[in-house]
């Protein structure tokens, strides 16, 4: 395991690259973000939004996918009240909520001014799948971003709606990918590195996971989305994407972060805030990868120059081997799993390659410096 001399990301993340002078795959997009014209990258979005406008008649413009997180009511006010698109915001409704979810959820519908239509997938089937993935894969989130992936492109289908926005290209903000090339299009973001090359037909059982209870995680043809003229973009490609600068204009619109401050292992109270189940899933990136919020949101800060490299090794020490105890009780009542099973869960997927024991604490091989 080595670090990034520029940042403070390490080469056990998937996908990440290092150059000859160790630094990683997501640095040298970040570098590459500050030579892009941004203002040139807004006209190329405008024409794209004039050239689609009113074509589905009285129906909408473009699908925003939105969780009520800071980045999603940024995306919703942008193509609203920027590009004046007729905007229809989908939202795949997570199982746990937050007071703080809730609340900003229906405050960007007030404040952006948009319509909302929540999928709610059942419990049944989203938990066994979620369960299986969290077993199989130390992955539960994976079920979630599959949802999410299809439903939204389901809906497109169903409303014909002309084009979705999705918010950054993952890969290209946080290298992976081996820092593939940054891209306008967002049509295969279903292949992201958040699915990977994990299939739904895994989780079948024939009995609460069947073909008939998976619409929604079925993503549509991409072919067929291309032949009913249905293209996905990512916001990101066109505007410089800073979660802190969409958080500051979500507030506008009455968003508002974690009341109680940030969630173990955090440093900001603003991130991933409006349910409970995904906190979990990231810290199992730990045991697997020896990394996680804190080196997530301490790398963020520092490619947007809020934060040095020595501020960023300092507060990623500190924070690093919290352990997300706030959410762990609720995620094992969801999942039916005991906190015991949950204990071997983590157990089986700390990675003993990276880790070892000190003093009675598992602490990584290699340290942060
Ligand atoms: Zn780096």
């Amino acid at each position: 395991m080595r670090y990034c001399t520029r940042c403070v990301m390490p080469d056990t993340k998937p996908g990440i690259i290092f150059n000859s002078e160790g630094v990683c795959s997501a640095c040298v997009s970040n570098i590459g973000k500050r030579m892009i014209d941004w203002d040139e990258r807004g006209r190329e979005l405008q024409a794209i939004c004039d050239s689609i406008r009113g074509t589905n008649g009285n129906g909408y413009d473009c699908i925003v996918p939105v969780s009520g997180g800071k980045d999603s009511t940024y995306q919703a006010y942008m193509m609203k009240h920027v590009y004046k698109m007729h905007t229809l915001c989908v939202c795949i409704a997570p199982h746990v909520q937050t007071e703080e979810g809730i609340a900003n959820l229906n405050a960007m519908v007030e404040n952006v001014g948009v319509d909302l239509i929540k999928i709610v997938i059942k419990p049944e089937t989203f938990r066994e799948v979620r369960k299986q993935a969290f077993i199989l894969k130390g992955e539960p989130n994976w079920a979630e971003h599959l949802t999410m992936f299809s439903s939204v492109a389901r809906t497109a289908m169903m409303y014909r709606a002309p084009l979705v926005v999705w918010g950054e290209d993952i890969a290209a903000e946080f290298g992976g990918r081996g820092g593939e090339k940054r891209s306008a299009s967002a049509d295969n973001i279903v292949r992201n590195d958040l699915i990977k090359d994990e299939r739904i037909d895994r989780f079948l059982d024939g009995k609460q996971v069947q073909e008939k209870d998976i619409f929604f995680y079925r993503h549509p043809d991409i072919e067929e989305l291309k032949r009913r003229n249905i293209r996905s973009i990512y916001l990101g490609y066109y505007h410089w994407w800073d979660g802190q600068k969409n958080y500051i204009k979500a507030k506008e619109l009455g968003f508002t972060g974690r009341k109680a401050g940030p969630l173990s292992g955090n440093l900001i109270d603003y991130d991933n805030i409006d349910e409970k189940l995904c906190e979990i899933n990231i810290w199992f990136k730990f045991l697997k990868f020896g990394f996680w919020r804190p080196t997530d949101q301490a790398c963020y800060q520092l490619w947007n120059d809020r934060m040095t490299r020595a501020e960023a090794v300092k507060v990623v020490n500190e924070l690093q081997y919290q352990i997300p105890s706030e959410y762990i009780g609720e995620f094992c009542e969801f999942h039916k799993v005991t906190e015991k099973e949950f204990w071997e869960n983590v157990d089986r997927y700390r990675n003993k390659e990276i880790f070892h024991q000190v003093k009675g604490e598992w602490r990584l091989k290699t340290p942060l410096v």
